[in-house]
């Protein structure tokens, strides 16, 4: 509609952990052996139950048949998300739908990977990685979710092999180190007990032995830096195996300390932890250690403690840090780029704040840890020589990354080889999409038209899984960013601010709402709340409340077309343009150029409420209830009729054009059956979807200051009558005491109008008027209203009737105070309960202020004072 050349490319990821997952459970459940195993461990606990889904199904069916599987569930399932953008109206180009596991886009994840790896920036390394022992793969450092929860810290005593001078400084004992932990069961896999250097309670120490509990093993005492001397004893056990601060600590001493690996990647204890524990599940060997601790009274004692601890993000197993051999990205000379665009607002992140976030962790990046022990998604390009038959070869240790199966090892010439059984992670092929989707890695005309991509539209949650890698990948493969602006969009919450989830029960299913109120309302009322950092807190009732703007805007046009196809010169209406003769006509005009200036500027900048907002109170305030009430008179005056029915076609076409991409639907709809009006022989398109969005025009600020007095007027006259409680029957006597010479004669010169659409029997106008006896005043900025009310209405049953009213809300007052007075109600009761009774309190006040007022007014009217 502005004339560019846009493109929309639509497409999905194939969420490899998570999808997997639904299969997973889904063909186990089905397995009449996986339901017979069920049953028998009806008893144990659940995360039992899990492990037993697992292993059962994917091992036994086997890779391929697998696959195949998850391929069949995608063809049923996956076109959802496809699916609900459809209905939602998006202009996507759906020829062009993409889906990260086709075959473009493997290839371009092949080439990526190989490039990498040849750069020396993709290598693989036997170190700690986050493990979830339920999905059995690794996860990055981002896919694990940290939750602060209440523990204990065990205090356990290690037995000095020599002791030191008993009781020496700090009155430690010097026969005992005493260590502190959250997770007593690792100790099985300790290799020192480590403390701070500066010290000086354990200054002995350093240096001496101890018989680690519960094992054979002697461990010594080593000091570093990183130890906390506040935490617990200050002592702490290191476990390499099992905790990143330790295996750092390791990895630091020389010779490096001894990593024993005592959990497996089952999350049960192994053959290392000592045959009592082995093949207990972590959290049961905890308990049997603690006991075995106690017997031989090891345990210092237990307290309560609050940490963090991580857990998958998918299934929300605990997290065991495992060491296991994976491949990784070096991610910190792309990071530095990728830092370095946004500084240089080569990309802007919208709402601005969300680069804080962007840069902080950018700035303290980590490796990506990019294999994942599934078989749902891309398999790694690498292969591994099984005979190593060459030096070459054996320097190389046989690994193999190509772009194409190899055939043989082009070290040393051996044909076994065996593929890598690891897949990567999802947004590594997500990373690469801004070019993947446009033909990448050939040079295609699409990448050449489209790359670098205008905006990205996404949430704040995945900045740092897609977003920043997005950067990284664009610049380092086009050698330019991947787009130019980051809008981050709104969250949608329920009505009470909370996040939707399945657990809560209080998700709203897209197209159950356009089922019910139409895809335009539910999409006008999403943009009308996206303000820019807020979080749009959705009801059902807004929905149905801008259905009724839906139903509003085609009664107007209903309107427009009956009285244009009724006219005998219903061709010229269209053909001629507009000519402006009448006020309100310019006026109208005037003020769609304030509308169509305000909704372009939000538009650009990315302000979607304010663009909503500007065009609901053009259309519903300005358009319908103005214009088209004052056309409906003049339509009927034959020195008006043409040039008002054109101006009202002209305005509803381009009031359409202006809402099109908030309501597509409702505009297409009625443009498509509205005649069009020519402005400089414009070309008229077939659909409104690329007709030309509307440019500002001039403004009248003449007709707009003119019109004001109309309005003000006709507004006063409105709200004597709302006040007062005026039956809307009743034709008012008004006098009205205008400031202005200028004033004086607008009014008069619209009389009719003024009449008409405040139901006034007569109306005197002039600057020398005095406040007649028995009326009702409203002052306006340019004047004074004063409403004539003898005779019309009753002012003693008005009044006994506002006494009533307020009565009524003394009473409520009454009952509202007794609540919000009690302490204990508002301790106890829910937070948006005491908030919402606090509302009502509020509320009655205001009503108890308008009454008062309209009394006063009414006493005045009666002549007291
Ligand atoms: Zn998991
Ligand atoms: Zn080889």
């Amino acid at each position: 509609m502005s004339g560019h050349n846009v493109l929309w490319v639509p497409g999905t990821d194939h969420a490899g952990i998570a999808t997997q997952n639904v299969v997973e459970k889904q063909l186990a459940s089905e397995d009449p052996m996986f339901r017979t195993a069920m049953s028998e461990v009806k008893n144990k606990n659940i995360k039992e139950k899990q492990f037993l889904s697992q292993e059962l199904y994917r091992y036994k069916i086997g890779r391929e048949a697998f696959i195949e599987k998850v391929w069949k569930w995608k063809a049923e399932y996956g076109g959802k998300i496809i699916h609900q953008l459809k209905r939602l109206g998006a202009s996507c180009d759906w020829s062009r739908e993409r889906f990260t596991l086709d075959e473009g886009l493997s290839k371009a994840v092949k080439e990526v990977f190989v490039r990498l790896y040849e750069e020396g920036l993709i290598y693989r390394d036997n170190r700690l990685i986050n493990w979830c022992p339920r999905c059995h793969t690794a996860l990055s450092d981002l896919e694990v979710e940290h939750e602060e929860l209440e523990g204990k810290l065990t205090y356990i005593k290690y037995q000095l092999t020599s002791p030191v001078a008993p009781l020496s400084k700090g009155g430690i004992d010097g026969g005992y180190i005493t260590v502190a932990t959250t997770r007593p069961e690792t100790m099985l896999g300790d290799t020192a007990v480590a403390v701070h250097p500066d010290d000086s309670r354990y200054e002995d120490f350093i240096g001496k032995t101890v018989d680690l509990p519960l094992t054979k093993r002697k461990i010594p005492i080593i000091s570093d830096n990183t130890v906390d001397p506040l935490f617990g004893t200050g002592a702490v056990k290191v476990t390499p195996a099992h905790d990143f601060n330790d295996e750092a600590i390791a990895k630091r001493k020389s010779p490096p300390l001894e990593f024993i690996t005592v959990i497996g990647k089952d999350g049960r204890m192994t053959e290392a932890a000592g045959s009592r524990y082995a093949g207990m599940d972590r959290f049961e060997c905890r308990k049997i250690v603690l006991k075995d601790l106690k017997e031989q009274d090891l345990l210092e004692k237990e307290e309560k403690y609050k940490y963090s601890i991580g857990h998958c993000y998918r299934c929300k197993t605990s997290i065991e840090p495992l060491i296991t051999l994976q491949w990784y990205v070096n991610v910190k000379p792309l990071a530095r780029e990728a830092i370095r665009v946004v500084r240089e607002r080569q990309i802007r992140i919208i709402p601005k704040g969300w680069e804080n976030t962007y840069f902080a962790w950018m700035e303290n990046i980590r490796d990506w840890c990019i294999s994942r022990q599934i078989w749902w998604g891309h398999r790694i390009p690498a292969w591994y020589c099984q005979e190593l038959k060459s030096e070459e070869c054996r320097r190389k240790s046989g690994v193999i990354v190509s772009r194409v199966t190899p055939q043989k090892c082009p070290y040393c010439s051996s044909e076994k080889l065996v593929q890598d059984e690891d897949v990567l992670d999802t947004w590594f092929s997500s990373a690469l999409w801004p070019f993947s989707t446009l033909g990448w890695p050939d040079e295609t005309d699409d990448l050449k038209t489209f790359y670098p991509t205008t905006v990205l539209v996404t949430g704040f949650d995945i900045i740092f899984f897609w977003v920043a890698r997005m950067i990284m990948m664009g610049l380092k493969f086009m050698g330019d960013v991947p787009f130019r602006d980051v809008y981050i969009h709104a969250l949608v919450r329920d009505i009470k601010g909370q996040k939707m989830s399945k657990s809560k029960g209080n998700v709203v299913d897209p197209l159950t709402m356009m089922d019910r109120y139409g895809t335009d309302a539910f999409r006008f009322t999403l943009a009308a709340f996206a303000a820019q950092g807020r979080d749009v807190k959705f009801s059902e009732e807004r929905v149905e409340g801008y259905r009724h703007f839906v139903n509003k805007l085609w009664n107007a046009a209903r309107f427009i077309m009956m009285n244009i196809e009724t006219n005998k010169n219903q061709k010229e209406i269209a053909e001629r343009g507009v000519e402006v003769l009448n006020l309100s006509s310019r006026w109208i005009l005037s003020r769609l150029a304030t509308a169509t200036d305000n909704i372009n500027k939000a538009l650009e900048e990315y302000r979607f409420n304010d663009a909503a907002s500007e065009i609901y109170q053009f259309i519903w305030h300005e358009f319908c209830d103005w214009y088209i009430e004052m056309a409906k008179s003049d339509i009927k005056n034959p020195n008006l009729e043409m040039s008002v029915l054109r101006c009202l076609l002209y305005t509803l076409d381009n009031s359409l054009r202006l809402l099109h991409p908030f309501m597509p639907y409702v505009t297409e709809e009625i443009w498509q059956k509205i005649p069009h009006v020519r402005r400089n022989g414009e070309e008229i398109q077939d659909t409104i979807m690329i007709s030309e969005y509307p440019k500002s025009l001039s403004r009248d600020h003449q007709a707009e200051e003119n019109m004001s007095y109309i309005i003000d007027a006709v507004l006063g006259i409105r709200t004597i009558r709302g006040e007062l409680n005026v039956p809307p029957s009743a034709a008012l006597n008004v006098s009205i005491k205008s400031y202005s010479r200028k004033a004086e004669e607008i009014l008069k010169e619209n009389m009719k109008y003024l009449k008409r659409l405040s139901n006034s029997a007569d109306i005197t106008i002039g600057m020398e008027i005095d406040k007649p006896e028995g009326s009702a005043t409203c002052v306006k900025s340019s004047m004074e209203i004063y409403v004539l009310l003898k005779g019309v209405l009753n002012i003693e049953a008005e009044v006994s009737r506002l006494r009533k009213a307020e009565k009524e809300i003394e009473d409520s007052f009454f009952l509202l105070n007794k609540k919000l007075l009690n302490e204990d109600f508002i301790m106890r009761a829910p937070k948006e309960v005491v908030e919402k009774e606090k509302a009502k309190y509020e509320e009655l006040l205001r009503r108890k202020e308008r009454i008062l007022e309209s009394i006063k007014k009414l006493k005045e009217v009666g002549g007291e004072k």
